[in-house]
């Protein structure tokens, strides 16, 4: 392809729609599903794949008109089973900007099964348009021409049960005081104070509410708060096939990422200081163990609060 885009999209995971048109017109592409391919390279020197070093960017166009990126990332110490794939980040990006539909993603490698499968989490997953821009031929194609007779939420869940990308407010009950564990070295330098841990426990909070988890009914949600105070939340993701799904931990570096958070150097740690981790105490599964191991290894000495929420219906 010769068209360029004209503008600098260095470090943007989220174009609005308006930015995107003009994109479109400036780089001389007749629509704006045609600038996603031109936007993937740049997508892929966000990626920190410190362990692979094969940097995948993917980058979706939403309902909204609004373009998102989505890039791999690699934790090193961790299980490979811990890596946030591109799609998923680009879905987990675009679903905490409230978009409500992805139609077209190009991607730099052909999408792996498992993404291929995260991505039945969106109703009308089979229409969603592939573009792989190390194919020979790059075009268009469904994404059921990847993945013929999928197994998908239909074979779970309720036809109106709402999918990944449709609003959710899960009901989480009551904050058990008895149960807030805390753990990490945090508490003895000052850092994880009441405001801030007010504001983590917040954000953890509302990523639960917007969590998609009909399968375990676990909603959770982790933020994360930097040195200098910021803080990023992500939801917990499930997929039908269960291996798939993108923990609440992952979802929140996602966050830190895609708004501008990080740390700023690839291989120089993401600059995490404090953390919250929100989850029912009642649920089939737990998330707290898997964060504490996922936090350790990512921000040593990070400090962690866990929040469990006790369902009214419990006893
Ligand atoms: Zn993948």
């Amino acid at each position: 392809m010769e068209e360029k885009p004209a503008r600098s999209t260095v470090g943007k995971f989220v174009i609005e729609a308006e930015e995107a048109q003009a994109m479109a017109k400036e780089s001389g592409v007749a629509a704006v599903r045609e600038l996603l391919p031109l936007l993937v390279p740049a997508a892929q020197r966000l990626a920190r794949p410190p362990i692979s070093n094969y940097r995948v960017g993917a980058v979706g166009l939403g309902a909204s008109g609004r373009i998102f990126l989505g890039v791999n990332l690699e934790f090193p110490g961790l299980p490979l089973h811990h890596s946030v794939h591109a799609e998923q980040f680009l879905m987990a990006n675009a679903n905490a900007h409230g978009e409500t539909g992805i139609r077209c993603v190009a991607v730099s490698s052909v999408p792996c099964g498992h993404c291929r499968q995260f991505l039945q989490e969106i109703r009308g997953a089979a229409e969603i348009q592939i573009l792989v821009t190390s194919d020979e031929d790059p075009a268009f194609r469904p994404l059921a021409s990847l993945l013929p007779h999928p197994f998908g939420p239909p074979d779970l869940l309720h036809k109106d049960a709402p999918l990944l990308l449709e609003p959710h407010d899960n009901e989480l009950g009551a904050l058990d005081a008895t149960g807030v564990a805390v753990g990490g070295g945090g508490l003895c330098n000052g850092i994880g104070g009441g405001g801030l841990d007010r504001r983590l426990r917040e954000a953890a909070e509302g990523a639960a509410r917007s969590s998609h988890a009909p399968y375990s009914g676990c909603a959770a949600g982790f933020a994360v708060a930097d040195g200098g105070g910021r803080v990023y939340s992500g939801s917990y993701v499930e997929s039908a096939a269960y291996n798939p799904s993108l923990g609440p931990a992952q979802a929140a570096m996602v966050a830190c990422l895609a708004a501008g958070g990080g740390g700023g150097r690839e291989g120089g740690g993401w600059g995490i200081v404090a953390a919250a981790l929100v989850e029912k105490e009642t649920a089939a599964v737990s998330h707290e163990g898997t964060a504490r191991i996922f936090l350790e290894a990512v921000a040593p000495g990070a400090h962690l609060k866990v929040y469990r929420f006790r369902p009214s219906t419990a006893v």
